[in-house]
């Protein structure tokens, strides 16, 4: 069998040879990336099915649509962004144009996740693609069926010197992180995501850092309490609550937190029925050892809704725990399962200073008809990105770049985001030969008082 050094190598050569480079070959293999994922879009669901209880409509709109509708956008914009950028010139370059050559890095190593576990793993390497590279992939043990046909549909569709998976367990990882390569792409969590920039460190490799945190919700009176309620209920429940961006926790505007959480259970049982561990269209939890985390939260604050469980399924209903502050265990990490802590506020202070004293969070989501609370949000709090009156939905955009800031994540990724996050800006200068300024040569008779006029 191959070593990973020697893959990397095998990669590296053909990267050399300046095959992938070529508008042509680039296209050739997102085509064909998307014919093998349509191919093996039932198995996929399959396989999303065994692993987390993804329903069909969950695995085709958050995962396999999702990567389709990426690759379609990449296909119709590619021409466009690998073309050199013409950019101005200073009067002190007069005869001189500057471009911007966007420059493949060379093998990329993309670590991922399981919590979507095709969709984080294909839509980073669609940015690989677009942008020149060669690739190594390395899926979520914990995910193991959706790992096999992910390696399968790639490694069937692309020889090894090009793209790779290399499905296993955590030493797999570890491993790669070992090797030289020229970028690396992880999404996962905030303390794996230290490792990585440490290896990454060693050698130098830039890094994309997707990474998580908890991601505050914020109800205020001004908001349409009804909506807020069903889109809140469908961006923290679906996926079982293990979502990077779900709303970890939310901040309720005091004089209407009665009224809004009589409409945020009335949504939960209008899109999950009144017994959801029971819907065989609810993802379960992944592991037992996720499942036993997430209970011992049960018993924080008080139960106001929810609370249901069943070990044998790994399934935890979606969950509401009320009169709770920062002091509750389920307040000091993510959650990223189906219970919603509530905390309360008076006043918008207390919610700004709130998430000011933690960890810059990879989004939130902030529910108000008023434009003042929501410039003053926006402009106080540093989060990854985010949404008003909404939740999760920016992920979807391709025209918003999606990543974190702080301890949430470095770098961004999708639509043109994942060409530039994939690509060198290479900054070139092509000067002119027909005339030389003669002021930048210190021989020059009145040279400095020359460039004092251009620099100042
Ligand atoms: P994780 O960090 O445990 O694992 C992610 C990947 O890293 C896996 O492929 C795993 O094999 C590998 N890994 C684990 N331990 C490692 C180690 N010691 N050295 C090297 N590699 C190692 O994360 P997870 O549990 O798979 O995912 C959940 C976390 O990911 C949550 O914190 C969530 O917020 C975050 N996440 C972030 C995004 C995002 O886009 N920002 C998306 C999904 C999940």
């Amino acid at each position: 069998m191959i070593t990973y050094s020697e893959l990397v190598q095998k990669q590296r050569a053909l990267f050399r040879s300046g095959q992938t480079r070529s508008l042509a070959f680039r296209t050739q293999a997102l085509r064909k990336l998307r014919e093998s994922i349509r191919r093996h879009e039932r198995d996929l669901t399959a396989a999303l099915k065994q692993d987390l209880n993804k329903s069909e409509f969950e695995s085709y709109s958050t995962e396999i649509g999702v990567v389709l509708a990426e690759i379609g956008f990449t296909l119709k914009h590619l021409r466009k962004w690998m073309k050199p950028r013409k950019v101005k010139t200073p009067i002190t370059h007069l005869g001189s144009t500057g471009y911007i050559y966007q420059e493949p890095y060379g093998v990329a190593l993309i670590i991922a996740p399981w919590n979507y576990p095709f969709q984080l793993a294909v839509a980073p390497l669609i940015g690989a693609i677009a942008a020149g590279n060669c690739a190594i992939l390395k899926p979520s043990e914990l995910t193991p069926c959706t790992s096999a046909v992910l390696a399968k549909l790639i490694n069937e569709a692309f020889p090894e010197d090009y793209i790779r998976v290399i499905e296993g367990e955590v030493e797999v990882s570890q491993a790669l992180l070992k090797e030289d390569v020229d970028y690396i792409f992880f999404t996962g969590s905030v303390p794996v995501g230290k490792i990585v920039m440490e290896q990454a460190s060693k050698n130098l490799t830039p890094v994309t850092l997707e990474l998580g945190g908890k991601s505050p919700c914020i109800v205020h009176e001004e908001a349409n309490l009804k909506l807020a309620a069903k889109r809140i209920a469908w961006g923290k429940f679906m996926n079982a609550g293990q979502t990077c961006i779900a709303p970890d926790y939310l901040y309720v505007h005091q004089p209407i937190k009665a009224l809004f959480l009589e409409e945020l259970t009335k949504a939960i049982k209008e899109l999950y029925g009144a017994q959801p561990i029971q819907n065989p269209n609810f993802t379960h939890i992944v592991s037992e050892r996720h499942f036993d985390r997430l209970t011992t939260f049960l018993s924080n604050g008080d139960l106001y809704y929810g609370g249901e469980t069943d070990r044998d399924q790994l399934a935890i209903a979606p969950t509401i725990l009320t009169n709770l502050d920062w002091q509750a265990p389920v307040m000091q990490d993510e959650i990223f399962g189906p219970i919603l802590p509530v905390l309360e506020f008076t006043s918008l202070t207390e919610v700004l200073n709130g998430v000011l004293d933690h960890p810059k969070p990879l989004s939130l989501y902030l529910f108000s008809e008023n434009q003042s609370v929501q410039e003053t949000v926006l402009q106080t709090l540093s989060f990854g990105g985010g949404c008003v009156n909404d939740t999760v939905y920016h992920f979807a955009s391709p025209y918003l770049p999606f990543g974190g800031v702080g301890s949430s994540g470095i770098g961004a990724y999708h639509g043109k985001g994942s060409f530039d996050t994939f690509s060198h800006e290479k900054s070139v200068l092509k000067q002119t030969t027909r005339f030389d300024l003669p002021y930048r040569y210190p021989n020059v008779k009145n040279g400095l008082k020359k460039i004092k006029r251009f620099l100042k």
